[in-house]
């Protein structure tokens, strides 16, 4: 009933103590366990339920064990180890904020892309290096146009309110950056979907993007 009887290592631990986090929400405790036992996941969750965390922490303690992992090294190209796609600026911004506090000292970068704003300093931003890339759709696409950016090593891969992001129209945008991660890593990547509705067109999307995956309510 407490994080710390979570296996989250203790650098994460000590920063979920300092952002006051006493015990876990009911979909932190549910679906943390799960996506540190490795399976993909679609997730029932609204605004408030504390979903960021229930998909950061995974992310974060996984890449800590895999911070040595190595990765190519093609003159100046960037291979982030997780994507954290949602809808919209305000919601990434947020995530970000979330994540840099929860990967304090940790070594892990977390970078954020949204439209609406100038792309050249996120392009700039972003070939400093990036661990967890938190972006829209739209502007994801943008970049992989523009960018040194490679998704070929991404190991985690989360979508938070898909519902919205289809909603939004992102869902050719979302098909195509998930075809630039396929080779060749399938198998490698988990998945994580979370959701306030489930209508078919996020079943199709979960059934295209997720594999053995758990449903988890709460
Ligand atoms: P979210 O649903 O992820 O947007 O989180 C909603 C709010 O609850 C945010 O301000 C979080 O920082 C906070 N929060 C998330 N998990 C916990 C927790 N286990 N204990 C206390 N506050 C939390």
């Amino acid at each position: 009933n407490t994080f710390a009887e979570i296996d989250l290592g203790d650098l994460l631990n000590q920063n979920i103590r300092r952002c006051k986090y006493v015990r876990p929400t009911p979909i932190q405790r549910h679906a943390i366990p799960i996506a540190l036992a490795g399976r993909d996941l679609m997730a029932c969750a609204q605004t408030g339920s504390g979903k960021t965390a229930a998909f950061c922490f995974p992310i974060i303690s996984g890449i800590m064990r895999e911070q040595y992992v190595q990765r190519p090294r093609v003159a100046r190209t960037v291979y982030p180890l997780a994507l954290i796609l949602s809808p919209t600026r305000e919601l990434s911004c947020q995530i970000q904020d979330e994540a840099k506090k929860f990967s304090y000292q940790t070594g892990v970068k977390v970078v954020v892309a949204y439209g609406g704003a100038p792309i050249n300093q996120q392009l700039r931003e972003l070939e400093r290096g990036v661990d967890i890339l938190v972006a829209t759709p739209g502007r994801l696409v943008d970049l992989l146009e523009r960018a040194r950016l490679s998704l070929q090593m991404i190991r985690y891969l989360a979508l938070d309110e898909a519902d919205r992001m289809l909603d939004m129209g992102f869902e050719p945008q979302i098909r195509k950056i998930v075809e630039q991660m396929d080779m060749p890593n399938r198998g490698v990547r988990q998945t994580t979907l979370f959701s306030a509705t489930f209508p078919r067109e996020i079943q199709r999307l979960a059934s295209d993007f997720l594999s053995n995956y758990i449903f988890l309510a709460v």
